[in-house]
């Protein structure tokens, strides 16, 4: 039972509730431990760009592994870090990480860009566009070289919006690119394609795995390619496991394609191993 602040009512918590809280509080611990001795680890997901047939880009994506915990989804754990303010500790480690990986294989003379995963909210943080200029500057990764996928499942009062989109115009106006993830899926999806500075459309896998099912969808997700098309976005789909779901994609002029067909979120050295093959 906890006693309400002021009221003095008792409230009494299921145990599934006290459960749920306890396991959060236990997360934020660890996690608060792990960001504080580098401990995450960065996977990559190769993307294939349909023209050239070549791998041109990578989706960073964040894996934990506690020794208390055990293995933490991304699926969990980033909502916990979006409520606890953790977020933008997970954002300047993956970012570093990025910019890391981006150069060395620049120099290993492999063209590839490195995207990034960061909430629409991490951007109300009035230093986000500096702190991202001073990990480039720092690391020396050119600024073409990175993506910032943005994902926002909530609506964005007007004057945050207005904030948010300065601080990704100046950011784009130094060479960094930006993409709508989760297309289709997100609170906002058109407002955001109207408002912020992207470049480039992902389709959220939810419709690519339901592409063959059924006809509807598939004039759904052509719809959806050309509205892309039409405002001269790139089109990326992710979440293709099948060359059924790649070949359709292609046909509607999808321009890359990412998913378990093509290869799973891997470690640099396997994306590597892929490249020189
Ligand atoms: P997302 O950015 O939409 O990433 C795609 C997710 O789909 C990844 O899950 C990836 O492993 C998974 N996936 C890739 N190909 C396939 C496929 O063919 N089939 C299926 N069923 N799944 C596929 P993951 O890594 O578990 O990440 C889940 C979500 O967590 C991401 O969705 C992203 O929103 C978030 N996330 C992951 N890493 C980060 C991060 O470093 N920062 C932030 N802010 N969010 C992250
Ligand atoms: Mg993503
Ligand atoms: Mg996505
Ligand atoms: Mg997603």
């Amino acid at each position: 039972t906890v006693r309400q602040a002021g009221g003095g009512k008792i409230v009494s918590l299921s145990k599934a509730t006290h459960k749920a809280l306890n396991r959060k509080a236990l997360i934020e611990k660890r996690l608060l431990q792990a960001l504080d001795q580098k401990n995450l680890k960065v996977l990559y997901q190769p993307q294939i760009d349909v023209y050239s047939g070549k791998i041109t880009a990578v989706e960073a994506l964040v894996r934990w592994e506690d020794e208390v915990i055990g293995v933490v989804s991304p699926d969990e754990l980033i909502p916990i870090a979006e409520e606890t303010g953790l977020i933008n500790n997970i954002g300047s480690f993956m970012l570093e990480k990025a910019c890391e990986q981006a150069l060395i294989w620049k120099k290993a003379g492999l063209d590839l860009k490195v995207s990034i995963n960061s909430s629409v909210r991490e951007f109300r943080d009035k230093n986000m566009a500096q702190s991202i200029l001073e990990m480039l500057a720092k690391t020396g990764c050119p600024a073409s070289l990175i993506q910032i996928e943005i994902t926002e499942k909530f609506a964005l009062e007007a004057e945050a919006a207005t904030f948010i989109t300065q601080q990704m115009h100046k950011l784009e106006n130094e060479g960094i690119s930006f993409v709508l993830d989760d297309f289709g899926t997100g609170y906002g999806s058109f407002r955001y394609m109207q408002i912020l500075p992207i470049d480039t459309l992902k389709i959220d896998k939810a419709f690519t795995s339901a592409l063959l099912k059924s006809e509807k969808t598939q004039k759904l997700i052509n719809g959806m390619i050309q509205l892309g098309k039409s405002m001269e976005l790139r089109v990326v789909a992710e979440g293709v496991e099948t060359a059924e779901q790649a070949d359709l994609l292609i046909t509607y002029g999808c321009d890359v394609i990412q998913g378990y067909h093509i290869s799973k979120p891997i470690t640099s050295e396997e994306v590597e191993a892929l490249l020189v093959k």
